[in-house]
């Protein structure tokens, strides 16, 4: 089973409600949970402050693509015999330095190391960007140059567009952050709007193969629609929504198929 299946069978069990963007939206408030799992998403040997800080940023990449702002953040954290005081202290320390107040969580062990973030942000009620309102003839932009984070073995920090995120609102038609990749995010986008796409330019960053920018995911770069053509520093254009089967994405003409990373394949 896939993730994009998955979460399509959550959406139709009764008592689920708002499953399937960035966040889910209550009222002015927006909510996501984001988890990391040693051997999956960092190593034993990576730097404490480093899995910290990734913990929390990852969730705030998340609430950029709302185009809110984080009031607060809640931990749970299993730690296994290997993590000593020491290790556990750094970890929050890195986390911390971010400056989202931690405001509570949960303390178990495990035998590896799992740390699971719920961060909550703010945004003016309705407002929220979404993944479902994209349409034909939408210009399609990222943030930045693509491929990096995948060059550099995923050692890169990602840094939540926030700025960006709260500039889009009332501009951006739909938004996501691009966590697994954009051949993938872009196809959960279209899906999400019940559109199609044309790639036409690709950023990819310096050293970094196309491959790489279309499929390797932690970009942690925002992707967005627009139905007017916008002027914000550091944004590039990359193709346009089109007419067509639901999540289909063409490059140069071409059929690309959503290859970026999902856990459950
Ligand atoms: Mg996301």
């Amino acid at each position: 089973m896939t993730e994009i299946k998955l979460i399509d069978w959550l959406q139709r069990q009764p008592g689920t409600k708002g499953i399937g963007d960035d966040c889910f939206i209550y009222s002015d408030l927006v909510f996501t949970t984001d988890m990391m799992v040693e051997g999956v998403h960092f190593e034993q040997t990576d730097a404490p402050e480093a899995v910290g800080y990734k913990t929390l940023a990852r969730g705030l990449s998340d609430i950029a693509a709302m185009g809110a702002t984080p009031r607060f953040c809640l931990l749970s954290l299993a730690v296994p015999a290997w993590a000593n005081d020491a290790w556990v202290k750094r970890f929050y320390k890195g986390l911390l330095k971010l400056g989202v107040p931690l405001t509570g969580g949960d303390l178990s062990h495990a035998s590896q190391l799992v740390c699971d973030i719920m961060v909550c942000g703010q945004v003016a009620q309705g407002k929220a960007l979404r993944r479902d309102g994209a349409m034909p003839g939408d210009h399609i932009y990222v943030s930045g140059e693509l491929g990096a984070n995948a060059r550099d073995h995923f050692k890169r920090p990602p840094e939540p567009r926030l700025a960006l995120g709260r500039k889009l609102i009332g501009k951006a038609t739909a938004c996501m952050d691009l966590s697994d990749g954009l051949s993938l995010d872009l196809h959960r986008l279209c899906i999400a709007s019940g559109v199609a796409a044309d790639l036409e330019a690709i950023p990819v960053a310096k050293g970094a193969t196309l491959d790489q920018a279309l499929h390797g995911g932690e970009d942690y770069e925002l992707l967005f629609t627009s139905k007017t053509p916008l002027r914000l520093a550091g944004i590039k254009r990359i193709g346009t929504i089109r007419k067509g089967k639901s999540g289909a994405i063409r490059l140069d003409g071409k059929p690309l198929k959503p290859a970026g990373y999902d856990h459950f394949r």
